[in-house]
């Protein structure tokens, strides 16, 4: 194989990112259940639920709260619905344990990210079926998982399982925009509805299946790169474009925005990055295998690094980053601005502190007249890969997929997961859903975003099981 060729080979094992390999016991669940009915309803709900119109903004994600909390009521199981803001809902349900351990959380976001009909085949709320697959904006992002965790706190409620532990359903607004009015604000509000939870499930997993369906790695990952949205902002004598003033505003903001485009932050290798290539190892072949063994030492390699960053996923978890997106200036031809912004979006390795961070932008700029405020910024935390959870995923996995491994991918997106990690409760992304990716449909934001409906009804099957083992 050419260099080219096989970085390429290796990229599609980075989103596996195995940490490491668990054996354990299993046991079969509780057969109380009729699963051929519950999981025909659950395609049912999740029909409706795909009709429930929350694209975000503006998000009118409250429909969706009371899509939810009808069936609660209907089922007896207690339930809340917030809405902080106008159309903006949250809803919490929680089915009790006998409280000898603490909480679960099944955290879901109502809203959808918008979408462009002309590239739609299909109704983009109809939930229609076809060919197999069940269509709708949500399909993966992330209606099919939240409606995977209602239908557990469901059939856990009617079963009467005895658990150990509440299990406590979460959907919440506006974490396609960040969370603010969602997850954050529920965090902030209504802590003491968490009852200081020890573990949460949310979207964020990634399993990897090969294209004859062959399952190699379930994924439960601990952590993610954190966003810090910086805005610059340079000032200068304005006036009339006739007379150029080489320090206006926009000449100073462009000089430094050349500048960070010629920096390239330094390799940072954090423990969890570190454990989650390590792990690859077992799927490479020898020689690859005892480089990524040895990563903290190889990376020192300037011709291992390269060949690392061959892909920009591996690159993207080893560094900072700074993607430059947004830009304004005059809004005349001929008037030089008093003022000019960018907005950059950089991503910070877990762990990394924003104020030594933008001490380090300053520094690369070099022009202290430019103003740098973070838009969007937090702490990164990772949460532990030796936990009860991980634990219980790895036991149904052992059952369900014996030859599967489970890994740990470190994402290098955000999700709400950060607001509850910052609480101390362990956060992991988990999901059900084990397909090969044409299976999978265009995933992720995409257009005819559709999920297999086998897939789906299996992955409410699996995420019971899991919930199921952790809570009992
Ligand atoms: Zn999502």
């Amino acid at each position: 194989m050419t260099p080219a060729r096989r970085y390429a080979a290796l990229s599609s094992l980075y989103s596996i990112i195995i940490a490491f390999a668990i054996s354990t016991e299993t046991r079969a669940s509780e057969p109380k259940i009729k699963w051929d009915e519950v999981q025909q309803e659950a395609l049912n709900l999740f029909v409706e639920y795909l009709k429930v119109d929350t694209t975000n903004p503006p998000g009118n994600e409250i429909r969706a709260a009371q899509f939810f909390g009808e069936i609660c009521k209907r089922e007896g199981i207690e339930h809340k619905i917030f809405e902080p803001l106008p159309g903006r809902g949250t809803i919490w349900a929680r089915v009790r344990g006998n409280g000898n351990l603490r909480p679960i959380v099944l955290l879901n976001h109502l809203d959808v990210v918008p979408h462009n009909r002309e590239y739609w085949s299909v109704d983009v709320f109809s939930g229609v079926i076809k060919d197999g697959f069940i269509y709708g904006r949500g399909a993966m992002d992330m209606k099919s998982l939240g409606m995977a965790q209602f239908v557990t706190l469901l059939a856990l409620k009617r079963a009467k399982v005895p658990l150990k532990r509440d299990v406590i359903f979460l959907g919440t607004a506006d974490e396609e925009a960040g969370g603010l009015h969602g997850a954050g604000w529920f965090v902030k509000n209504h802590p003491e509805l968490l009852e200081r939870a020890e573990f949460l499930f949310n979207e964020g997993g990634n399993n990897s299946v090969d294209p004859n369906g062959r399952v190699l790695a379930i994924g439960v990952g601990p952590s993610e790169k954190t966003p810090a949205w910086l805005r610059l902002t340079a000032t200068g004598e304005p006036g009339h474009a006739s007379v150029p003033r080489p320090q206006s505003a926009v000449n100073r903001l462009l000089r430094a925005l050349n500048r960070l485009l010629d920096y390239t932050p330094p390799v940072e290798l954090t423990p969890v990055v570190e454990q989650a290539f390590k792990a690859m190892a077992p799927l490479m072949p020898p020689e690859q295998a005892a480089k990524f063994a040895n990563i903290r030492e190889m990376i020192k390699d300037p011709e291992f690094l390269r060949q690392l960053e061959f892909d920009p996923g591996a690159r993207a978890l080893i560094r900072n980053t700074i993607s430059i997106t947004m830009l304004e200036g005059s809004n005349k031809i001929n008037v030089i601005p008093p003022a000019a912004i960018a907005e950059i979006d950089t991503r910070l390795v877990p762990g990394e502190k924003l104020d030594n961070w933008i001490a380090e932008i300053k520094s690369v700029i070099k022009d202290d007249s430019i103003k740098i405020e973070p838009i969007l910024a937090f702490e990164a935390n990772a949460s532990p890969i030796d936990s009860a959870l991980v634990t219980a995923v790895a036991a149904v996995v052992k059952k369900r997929y014996p030859e599967a491994i489970i890994s740990h991918p470190v994402l290098t997106g955000f999700t709400d997961s950060h607001y509850f990690r910052d609480l101390g409760v362990m956060s992991y992304g988990f999901s059900p859903f084990v397909a090969p990716p044409r299976e999978l449909g265009s995933g992720y934001h995409g257009n005819d975003e559709r999920i297999g409906k086998k897939t789906f009804v299996e992955g409410v099957r699996f995420f019971y099981e899991v919930v199921e083992r952790l809570a009992k």
